[in-house]
């Protein structure tokens, strides 16, 4: 479906450069924070608002307030600017005197705004030194006749680097009254119910806000808004999931079963009462013509790998092929170990393609790959490249936080003629960011996990103490036993953390050479890299030193401590990914979380809820509501949806309801073509920010 711009909204589609004060050289700097058109700077909310409306007698000014002042100046003390003491200027009105402080200013500039005996109104932040009301670098000095000029409520807008708060101010200002007369898109009804404005009007109260409140998310004007995003994201997502139903016709999967009978008999274990309900429904999909599109969610080690491989094993059992997508070299080396070691007993031959292999294996591998011979096939994304090409590829799984974005996900299912898809987080996420970020996708949630594990005590203590961590850990490291140490990573990039991890390792290496310390990064290569973690899956190695290229999905059932050093650093989806390395096994697990203070309110509230809980749906939620929605997978995830008015924390309880609004108006209108569905095109426009309904107008 491709979405025409309506000629109404053109306005709102011009450039930022045919704004007051916006050339080619801001509007590049406004691009990636902002955006490039009109309504794109539209959608930048305030997030803060300056009032000096505040008139106080100056006896009445407390230290700190933003005031504002009528008053003429007595005396003048202007130092030039090379000395250190500052200039002064004393001013007086009806209710006492007020110095003006200013450092290293041009003096023919202090002498020319403020001559004496002239009257001036002053604005900007008060404070109080030796019981004297002064203001240092007033934000306003100007004459009665410029009243006009200084606003009294002043919105505070997020800037970046080189765009001043002025012209940015000005920009917006100058792109309100483009906003043309539209009509309304929601329910008339629901709107009223809230007493919402209509959109424009939203808008204009949006960049006008009166007080703090007005900040609120719960707002009228910008719950409104809010809503309008949410809509839109969930419209575009109804339409590309009816769409992908619709197209997928022709491949049904339904094997005959024997491979994975043969698997299940062939486990020490039986499979979780979760496991055999998320596997139904995904079996029923596989049977269905159309293409499934299925996102599994399920806590650190509730058994996600053993679905995968049975679902793969239900289109082997077709005789077409199987990919599963992991995110790291790492962890497709480890699933395609764990993977063969399941699957070749039955006679299914497993190939590993990854972007590290030498070009001979790979060009042997991809050979594997096109003739069909290769059946389960696992790889980085290497796999997703041109040059792969698949004989009859029936399922794509991706495994563990690719953050792909819908369209990905649907260019992933193009590899095989629509191809089923499966998702699979290493985290569950909450329930909201599900909806916004994977609502294309039908969801299936592994509720409980396999029985007997133990939950990990989890203990916090400082780094100071590292001495006495490094004794505990030397204490507990049991020959049998096996030991993470992870050291925080922020890039790949970060040389200082790269080198505080080696110093770690080095520093481990001595003081326990029994362990026989393995270090592994994202810089090191990946031979390196293999020996080291093969190292510690043997045990031939007992401690594991890495930063978090291990984070996600690496499975050592002996392995039973984990220490977390800066754990202030990481999130919570990420301490909780990382400490459900460990309890895989029968013995009691622990973590230890070092971290280095002085703490954050949030890092510690992080802390402390990752001391308290072992529930990783819990913690999800705990983690929307402390970081906010950008944050949670890491840092701004190229797959998830960049809100710009949804607070998604705040705006929860609408998603439901934009989702049901949405569905009912697909249900009526398959492809919005009638009249009618004319304002959801509107509106579909209007925030095609949104990765989803990009998706959609680019064709
Ligand atoms: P995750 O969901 O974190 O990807 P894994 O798939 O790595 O978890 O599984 C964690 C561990 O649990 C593996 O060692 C796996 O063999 C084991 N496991 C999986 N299913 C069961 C089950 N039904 N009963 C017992 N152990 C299981
Ligand atoms: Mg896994």
């Amino acid at each position: 479906m491709h979405l025409n711009r309506p000629a109404l909204l053109f306005p709102l589609f011009a450039s930022l450069t045919s704004l007051p004060g916006i050339g080619s050289r801001l509007s590049a700097i406004m691009e990636k924070r902002i955006g490039t058109t009109v309504i794109e700077l539209l959608r930048h909310a305030p997030a803060s608002l300056i009032d000096r409306r505040a008139r106080p007698a100056i006896p009445d000014i407390i230290a700190g307030q933003m005031v504002t002042i009528e008053a003429v100046t007595i005396s003048q003390d202007i130092t030039p600017r090379h000395i250190q003491r500052p200039s002064r200027v004393v001013m007086e009105n009806e209710t006492g005197q007020i110095t003006l402080v200013f450092f290293r200013a041009d003096p023919d500039y202090l002498k020319r705004v403020l001559p004496v005996g002239e009257r001036r109104i002053i604005s900007g932040i008060a404070d109080m030194f030796q019981g004297q009301v002064q203001i240092s670098h007033p934000d306003y000095i100007i004459s009665l006749a410029q009243s006009d000029e200084m606003p009294l409520l002043e919105p505070i807008y997020p800037l970046t680097a080189g765009l001043k708060a002025k012209t940015l101010r000005k920009a917006i200002q100058a792109s309100l009254p483009k906003i043309p007369d539209l009509p309304e898109w929601s329910d008339p009804h629901f709107i009223a119910q809230h007493s919402w404005p209509d959109f424009k009007s939203a808008m204009l109260s949006l960049h006008a806000p009166q007080s703090l409140d007005h900040l609120d998310p719960h707002h009228s004007a910008r719950s409104r808004l809010a809503f309008d995003e949410l809509l839109a994201n969930q419209l575009a997502l109804a339409l590309i999931r009816q769409e992908s139903t619709v197209q997928g016709d022709g491949q049904t999967q339904a094997g005959d079963g024997s491979l994975r009978e043969a698997l299940i008999k062939s486990l020490p274990f039986s499979l979780t009462n979760s496991q055999e309900t998320v596997l139904d429904e995904i079996y029923s999909d596989q049977a269905q013509p159309a293409r499934m599109m299925r996102l599994v969610q399920g806590d650190v080690g509730s058994g996600k790998t053993l679905v995968a491989l049975l679902a793969m094993l239900n289109v082997v059992e077709t005789g077409q092929q199987a990919a599963l997508l992991a995110p790291t070299e790492i962890l497709a080396r480890q699933h395609f170990t764990t993977l063969a070691k399941l699957a070749e007993p039955l006679g299914i031959h497993c190939a590993l393609l990854t972007g590290g292999a030498k070009t001979m294996a790979k060009k042997a591998v991809m050979a594997e790959i096109a003739s069909g011979q290769a059946q389960i096939i696992i790889g980085t994304h290497a796999l997703l490249t041109d040059d792969v090409n698949f004989d009859q590829l029936g399922l794509a799984v991706v495994d563990e936080q690719h953050r792909f974005g819908v369209r990905q996900r649907l260019l992933l299912s193009e590899k095989g003629k629509n191809c089923d898809v499966l998702v699979m987080t290493a985290t569950p996420i909450p329930r909201t960011l599900a909806m916004t970020a994977y609502g294309d996708l039908k969801s299936s949630i592994i509720a409980d996990k396999p029985a007997g594990r133990k939950p990990i005590d989890t203990a916090l203590i400082s780094l100071d103490r590292i001495a006495e961590i490094i004794e505990k850990l030397k204490g507990k490291l049991a020959p049998d036993q096996r030991a993470y140490w992870i050291c925080p990573l922020v890039e790949d990039s970060d040389k200082s953390d790269i080198m505080a991890a080696e110093n770690r390792f080095a520093q481990l290496a001595k003081l326990l050479p029994s362990a026989n310390p393995m270090l592994v990064h994202g810089r090191m290569k990946a031979e390196e890299k293999e020996a080291a973690m093969s190292a510690f899956q043997s045990g031939a190695s007992q401690l594991l030193v890495a930063t978090t290229v291990i984070e996600v999905g690496v499975d050592v059932p002996e392995a039973s401590i984990i220490i977390i050093e800066h754990a202030e650093r990481f999130g919570l989806a990420q301490l909780h990914q990382l400490r459900g390395r460990v309890g895989r096994g029968h013995a009691q697990s622990a973590c230890l979380l070092a971290y280095q203070g002085p703490l954050s309110e949030t890092a510690k509230a992080r802390l402390t809820i990752m001391r308290d809980s072992n529930d990783g749906f819990r913690l999800a939620e705990e983690d929307l509501r402390l970081r906010g929605p950008g944050e949670i997978l890491g840092q701004r995830q190229s797959g998830m949806p960049e809100f710009a008015l949804v607070d998604l924390a705040a705006h929860g309880d609408l998603i439901a309801i934009a989702r049901k609004m949405a569905d009912a108006i697909i249900a009526k209108d398959k492809e919005l073509a009638t009249p009618q569905s004319a304002p959801y095109r509107l509106l579909l426009s209007l925030f095609e920010k949104d990765n989803a309904v990009k998706f959609l107008n680019s064709g």
